[in-house]
C-alpha cells in the first residue's frame, strides 16, 4: 500500500490539511535536471555546480558554463531553480581551484571564501548565470534564477555576494551552513532574498564531527536536537522577516525528519529526486498540527535518537 501511494504520488507538496510545502530536486548538471525534470517537483532547490565541473583541469569558459546552466533552467522552464555557485574545497576540490595547503580542509578556504583570492572566478561564473538566465523572468517569480552561496559565515560575506548577485540582474541567497550564519540569520536575512539551511555542514560545524567519518556517525545526524534547534531558530528569523527559508541537506529526504522540518517552519525541502515521492506521502498523511507537534517533541529530546523516537509517536499517534 505504501509503495503504490508513493509510485503514484504527483505533488504538489503539502500536508493533509493543505499546509504547502514545496518539494524541489537536488541536482549536479544538465543532464540530471533534464531526469529530475519529469518527477513531481515544483523546482530545483539546489544545483550543485562543482559538480558539473569535478572532471576538468581548467575552468570552464563562460559560455560552457552558460551552456551547462541554459540546460537546468531548460528542462525546468516556469519553474523555480535555484544555482549555487562553486562549493569547491574541502569534499570537493577542484582542480581549476587553488585550495593551497592545509591541515584542516572542512575548516579552510572552501565555498564563498575561495572569493577572497579569486574574486574573477564567481564573477564569470555570476556572469554565466547571468546570461543563462537572460530573456526569462526576472521578476523572482517562478521561473527566475536565484543564486546562492556556499559556506557563509558572516554578514558582510551575505551583502557583498547580494550586491554582486543582485547587480547581474539575478536572485540572491545564502546557504546556512555555518553555525555563525545560523545564529545570525535575522541580520543575513536582511541582506538577501532567500536562505537555505544545509544540514550536512551545518551538522558537521555545529557537532564538530567530520561528515565523512563513520566513527562519529551518531554526532553527524540531523536528528541531533541542538540542529535541530539552530534550524528552529533560522526558520523563525526567516517568517520575521517575510522570506522563504529552504533545507537543502539529505535531512530533506528523511520522511519523518521532513514532518519536523515542516513543523519547524522551513518552507520547502530541497533532496534527490528518488526521495520526493517518499516525503510527498509522508507530508500529505499528517496535518501541520501534527508536524508542530513532532517538532516540539523532536527539540525536546536529549539524544538523535530520542528525536526520532519522540517525533515518530507524534506522527503517528
Ligand atoms: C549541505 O551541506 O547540507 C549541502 C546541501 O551542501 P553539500 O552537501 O553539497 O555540502
Ligand atoms: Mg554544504
Amino acid at each position: 500500500e505504501d509503495a503504490a501511494a508513493i509510485h503514484e504520488w504527483t505533488g504538489p507538496g503539502a500536508t493533509a490539511d493543505g499546509h504547502a510545502v514545496a518539494l524541489l530536486a537536488n541536482v549536479q548538471d544538465g543532464a540530471s535536471a533534464e531526469v529530475a525534470a519529469s518527477a513531481p517537483v515544483e523546482g530545483v532547490g539546489l544545483l550543485r555546480t562543482e559538480l558539473a565541473f569535478l572532471d576538468r583541469d581548467a575552468e570552464p569558459s563562460v559560455a560552457e558554463q552558460a551552456e551547462e546552466y541554459s540546460r537546468v533552467l531548460d528542462a525546468f522552464e516556469g519553474r523555480k531553480v535555484v544555482i549555487r555557485t562553486l562549493d569547491a574545497g574541502s569534499d570537493k576540490p577542484l582542480r581549476f581551484v587553488d585550495h593551497g595547503e592545509e591541515a584542516n580542509p572542512a575548516l579552510g578556504v572552501r565555498g564563498i571564501r575561495v572569493a577572497r583570492s579569486s574574486p574573477a572566478l564567481l564573477s564569470r561564473q555570476l556572469e554565466a548565470i547571468s546570461l543563462a538566465a537572460r530573456g526569462r523572468d526576472a521578476d523572482g517569480g517562478a521561473g527566475a534564477a536565484m543564486v546562492m552561496a556556499p559556506m557563509v559565515a558572516t554578514v558582510d560575506e551575505a551583502r557583498t555576494f547580494a550586491a554582486e548577485v543582485r547587480a547581474a540582474g539575478l536572485v540572491p541567497g545564502v546557504m546556512i551552513e555555518v553555525p555563525a550564519a545560523a545564529v545570525l540569520a535575522d541580520r543575513i536575512l536582511e541582506e538577501v532574498d532567500f536562505v537555505s539551511i544545509g544540514t550536512n555542514d551545518l551538522t558537521q560545524y555545529v557537532m564538530a564531527a567530520d561528515r565523512m567519518s563513520g566513527e562519529l556517525a551518531e554526532f553527524s545526524d540531523p536528528w541531533q536536537p541542538a540542529v535541530l534547534a539552530l534550524v528552529a531558530g533560522v526558520a523563525r528569523a526567516g517568517r520575521r522577516a517575510g522570506k522563504p527559508v529552504g533545507v537543502c541537506g539529505e535531512a530533506a529526504a528523511d520522511p519523518a525528519l521532513a514532518c519536523v522540518l515542516t513543523g519547524l517552519g522551513v518552507t520547502s525541502l530541497s533532496a534527490a529526486p528518488a526521495a520526493i515521492r517518499q516525503v510527498g506521502v509522508a507530508l500529505e498523511r499528517v496535518t501541520h498540527a501534527c508536524c508542530e507537534a513532532a517538532a516540539d517533541a523532536a527539540l525536546g529530546a536529549s539524544s538523535a535518537p530520542a528525536a526520532r523516537e519522540a517525533a515518530r509517536a507524534a506522527l503517528t499517534g
